[in-house]
Formats: C-alpha cells, sequence, structure tokens
C-alpha cells in the first residue's frame, strides 16, 4: 500500500513538473518570437538552448493553439533559381489572431476601454464620461457596464476572443474578491465592481477567461519602468484626480500586505491640517491634490463647468505663463510634493523618480524644489539624491501598464485556458 501511494505520488510530481518545464519552455518561445520578431526554428534552438526537437514540438502546440504562425517571410531572399527545399528557413511569429486583450479604465470623469491584439496593437478605444456623480456607485458602474459591453461586441464582431480582462481603477484595491476599498474621487465606500459587472453582463465570465480588478498606480509605474534602460529601482507619484503612486523595488512592484502599497496620496504630513477622507490629518491630497491647488489658483469654476481634465490643463498653462494665482497655489503644493518625496526617498532609496499625471508637465518645479533639499539625516554626506523625471506616456500609462501585464501573462503561460479558447464564430 504504502509503496503504491509512493509511487503514486511519484508518478504525480514527475508528471507535475515535466508540465511545469513544458509550460515554462513555451513561454520561453513564445516570450522570444514576442521580443525579437519572426524566427526559424534553428534559429529559436540557437538562440534559446532548447534542442531543435523540443523546439518544433513547442512550436506545433503553439500553432495548434494558433499563437504563432509561419511568417511569409523567409529566413533568406528567395533565389528564383534555387529549387524548392522545403521549408528549413520559414520563419515563425507570434500571433494570436483570434484573441485580443482588454482594459476598462474608471476615473474621476470617465470610462475608456483599450481593445489591443495580443502583442499590445491598439484595436480600439472607447471614451465615455460618467459625469462624475459623487456618492452614487450604481450611476457610475452602468456607464462601465455599457462601455464594456460595447468593447465585447465590437471584439465579437473582428472575432476575437478576450483572453485577459483587466478594470483599472483610481483607488485603492484590495481583499478576496477585490473590491475598491474607498475612492475619494467618486466619494464611495466599498464597491464590488466586477460582482457589479457580472450583475449586469450574466455571460461576462464566459466571453472574458479572466477578470481582474487593478488599482492604477502600479500599473502605470511599470509601464513607465519599461521605458527605461538599466533601472531596477523607482519611485512613482502621480495626481490625476487624487496623488497615487507606487514603489519599484529590484524590478518588482511592491504590493505590500494587502495589496494596497503606495497610497502616497495619505502621507500625513501636516498635523494641523484639515481632516482627510482616510480619517487622518493632513495628508498629502489635503495639501497638494487637484482639488485644492485648482482651488486655490481660482479654478474651481472651470472644473465645475468642463471638468477636471481641462481645468487641470488650464492651471498647467496659467503656471507656465507666471499668473500669479496659479502660481502661488502651485508653489505651495511643490512644497508639500518635495518633502513628501523626501520622505519616500529616505524609506525606498529609488534610483529614479518619475512624476506622472499633470505633475509630469510640470517636473521642472518639483525637481529644483526637490534639490534644494529636505530633512533627509543623510542630506550631507554622500547620499546622492535620486534625478526627478517626468513621466513619458501621460493619462495613459495605467491603460498600456495594463496591457502589458495582460500580454506577459499571455505569454507566461501561453496554453491557460482561455488563451486557446476557439475562435468567436
Ligand atoms: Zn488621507
Amino acid at each position: 500500500m504504502q509503496r503504491g501511494a509512493g509511487t503514486a505520488r511519484l508518478t504525480d510530481q514527475t508528471t507535475a513538473v515535466s508540465s511545469d518545464v513544458r509550460r515554462h519552455n513555451l513561454s520561453i518561445v513564445a516570450s522570444f518570437l514576442a521580443a525579437n520578431g519572426p524566427h526559424s526554428r534553428s534559429q529559436l534552438a540557437a538562440a534559446t538552448g532548447l534542442t531543435r526537437g523540443s523546439v518544433t514540438a513547442l512550436v506545433g502546440a503553439l500553432m495548434d493553439a494558433r499563437l504563432v504562425t509561419e511568417s511569409t517571410e523567409t529566413l533568406e531572399p528567395p533565389n528564383d533559381t534555387a529549387p524548392a527545399k522545403g521549408r528549413p528557413n520559414t520563419l515563425l511569429e507570434l500571433s494570436g489572431d483570434h484573441l485580443a486583450i482588454l482594459a476598462l479604465q474608471l476615473d474621476a470623469e470617465s470610462v475608456t476601454a483599450l481593445l489591443t491584439t495580443v502583442s499590445g496593437v491598439p484595436l480600439l478605444r472607447i471614451v465615455e464620461n460618467h459625469g462624475r456623480p459623487m456618492g452614487d456607485p450604481e450611476r457610475v458602474l452602468e456607464v462601465l457596464a455599457a462601455v464594456l459591453v460595447r468593447a465585447l461586441t465590437e471584439s465579437e464582431l473582428i472575432h476575437r476572443a478576450i483572453a485577459d480582462l483587466t478594470v483599472v481603477v483610481f483607488a485603492p484595491v484590495a481583499g478576496d474578491p477585490p473590491m475598491v476599498r474607498g475612492d475619494s474621487d467618486l466619494d464611495w465606500l466599498a464597491v464590488d465592481v466586477i460582482g457589479a459587472l457580472r450583475a449586469r453582463i450574466p455571460d461576462l465570465d464566459t466571453v472574458a477567461a479572466t477578470i481582474r480588478l487593478v488599482s492604477d498606480g502600479g500599473l502605470a509605474a511599470l509601464a513607465e519602468f519599461e521605458q527605461l534602460d538599466d533601472v531596477t529601482d523607482l519611485l512613482y507619484l502621480k495626481s490625476n484626480s487624487g496623488i497615487g503612486g507606487a514603489s519599484i523595488i529590484a524590478g518588482e512592484l511592491m504590493l505590500g500586505w494587502q495589496g494596497m502599497a503606495g497610497a502616497f496620496g495619505h502621507l500625513a504630513l501636516y498635523p494641523q491640517g484639515s481632516v482627510c477622507a482616510c480619517g487622518q490629518r493632513g495628508c498629502l491630497v489635503t495639501l497638494a491634490g487637484p482639488d485644492v491647488v485648482l482651488a486655490a489658483a481660482g479654478l474651481n469654476d472651470v472644473q465645475s463647468s468642463e471638468g477636471l481634465s481641462v481645468a487641470l490643463a488650464e492651471f498647467v498653462t496659467r503656471v507656465r505663463r507666471g499668473e500669479p494665482r496659479a502660481s502661488a497655489a502651485w508653489a505651495n503644493a511643490v512644497n508639500w510634493i518635495s518633502l513628501a518625496l523626501h520622505i519616500l526617498v529616505n524609506a525606498t532609496d529609488p534610483e529614479v523618480i518619475v512624476l506622472g499625471g499633470f505633475w509630469a508637465e510640470l517636473r521642472d518645479e518639483i525637481a529644483a524644489q526637490f534639490a534644494l533639499g529636505g530633512p533627509t539625516v543623510f542630506s550631507e554626506s554622500q547620499f546622492r539624491h535620486p534625478p526627478v523625471l517626468a513621466g513619458v506616456l501621460g493619462a495613459d500609462a495605467a491603460l498600456l501598464g495594463a496591457i502589458r501585464s495582460a500580454r506577459d501573462r499571455l505569454l507566461a503561460d501561453p496554453l491557460a485556458p482561455g488563451h486557446s479558447q476557439a475562435t468567436i464564430d
């Protein structure tokens, strides 16, 4: 009995190990083609260290799943006089023409859907304003569901199944199932966004193989991180509606125990300050958040009539022009932002700081104030202040990060359920 049980366990373990190895090798082949473009089987074997026989088998499995196809290109220019020699130089390329990646973003003003190929090439973009009804999740979720239905319908029309669906929110996400844990932009407490979408779209789980709810800061940080060469440690701070961010340490996004790391807007900097929605006093967002600087700059009316992003664009224009009220509001905010950066630099020792949202457009003022030094005990020593850079991806950073993460998941396990599902006919 014991021997039998032991043998069975050993067989299970062997099977598990060999299936892990196969998954890993499938990932190596798919990732190589994604990163390096079309290659022949021989080139793949040489570049990956896999045997030619393994490559042939792995490519066969990926072709069966329609994730790899034979390219119309060949390795060498065809020679008209040479006889046909079979297909030794046939190039293979990442395909997945039957699949799409979908990312939905819910911000303080609108819902955006971005549908792309598995390589991240955009296929469709939908933007719809939700009107920012404060404290009324149902009205916002109606718009989110409507945009999702439109994106799913369009994807079906072009015969692409959704391999991966990510819903990006500008709020902390935690729990199991993951839920929004309070959104100060929309005056929400806990909201089960995915549950609400499932309730409105009964077949959602059959049309999207996986559905994720993710906070924007980490995705945006990862997307900006990919734009930088040879950087391993990055501090990302952004402001679009509130203030958020993320820390990447040794190439890994710091998530925290509950997945809520990066709530930099709630660094309590001023004990005598006003009470924040989080319950603390004097949080960074209450001292330098968009609503605060817009009010101080006299742009509340613009925000009410034309929305937050228009008001922030006008604020940036006025600061650059040197308009006194906007400049004074910004100078005050920059002091607090710089203080927050010094605290975060002492806590995480980043190689670079990247600013996102409208702060990217006003990087110079933040960098100048930061360079003046702060309350760091190391400022007089050999401690090197990291450079402060402007993010390059603009308002799309989190959406692009969501698409990129989905592509990486697909390449890490190419034959996972959903990645090789049948085409929608
Ligand atoms: Zn707070």
